[in-house]
């Protein structure tokens, strides 16, 4: 009788722990889902009178004769036009934390798609005083991808290797390994410090004494990035060596067999 007593108490104390754990993790994702619907609010809020602002500027801006453009208002005109783009990657972010990113995967022909973005970064590249090598060559098979996200993340991934490069080149290849498309973007920039690597995905991370071309940034395009190769079914890795140069490599496999079904289009692009 005392051995089943013990027994039952023991069950008890255990379901009494089961419930408790259930309760925080409960609490856990309703908090967590609140702190996501507020960063999409905020950032929806800040968006309409931010293109407030924007507009009359860009009218008064293009309606100023040359000699009269003024600076400060281009000044004014440059900083919100930031501003804006923040609120845009927040947005992005929470959008897709949601659950919100509705992806619609088509086949693309990766090393075409690849190389236009590329191309479309040559100014912006050169006007950095850098150079773009671009080694996209055809790969075996379309790849599966949301264009307009895969593009947020070749993008990003760009735009920050211009950010943190002072000299030399930025290399987009692409290559097909073990059934995979994988795409690397080097830069031969400032380097991100060994203990602080595992760490540059995590959101609004930006390392700590990092010497970019500006210091402008909100620290959460990797995280982004991250998610968005992850609602692909891929990865990305990242290493570096400190004053020498960064190199991240997506790896996207073939097929669409790991995506959902109904988010999936046949249709060749
Ligand atoms: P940020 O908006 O700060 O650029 P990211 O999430 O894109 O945010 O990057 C996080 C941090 O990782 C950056 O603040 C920067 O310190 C570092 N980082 C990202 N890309 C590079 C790169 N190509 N070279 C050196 N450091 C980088």
């Amino acid at each position: 009788l005392q051995l089943l007593a013990r027994q039952l108490s023991a069950s008890i104390a255990s379901a009494r722990a089961y419930e408790q754990e259930k309760q925080r993790a409960e609490e856990l994702a309703r908090l967590d889902a609140a702190k996501t619907a507020f960063f999409s609010n905020v950032s929806h809020e800040f968006r309409t009178p931010l293109t407030l602002i924007l507009g009359p500027i860009e009218d008064a801006l293009a309606g100023m004769p040359k000699s009269l453009e003024g600076e400060p208002l281009e000044l004014v005109r440059r900083n919100a036009l930031r501003l804006y783009k923040m609120v845009n990657t927040l947005l992005d972010f929470s959008r897709m934390e949601a659950g919100r990113a509705q992806a619609r995967y088509v086949p693309v022909d990766l090393s075409v798609f690849t190389t236009n973005l590329a191309s479309a970064f040559q100014s912006a590249v050169e006007s950095a005083g850098l150079r773009l090598v671009v080694d996209c060559p055809p790969l075996p098979e379309p790849l599966y991808v949301d264009p307009e996200m895969w593009e947020k993340v070749v993008l990003n991934l760009l735009s920050n290797a211009v950010k943190y490069t002072y000299r030399g080149e930025i290399r987009v290849s692409l290559q097909w390994e073990d059934a995979q498309a994988i795409l690397r973007v080097e830069d031969t920039g400032v380097g991100i410090p060994e203990e602080e690597l595992p760490r540059v995905f995590e959101r609004f991370y930006r390392v700590r004494v990092t010497q970019g071309r500006s210091h402008e940034g909100t620290g959460i395009g990797l995280a982004l990035v991250q998610e968005l190769v992850k609602l692909h079914g891929g990865s990305v890795a990242v290493t570096s060596q400190l004053g020498r140069g960064t190199t991240f490599t997506l790896r996207l496999p073939r097929g669409a067999e790991h995506l959902p079904p109904d988010r999936v289009e046949h249709t060749f692009r």
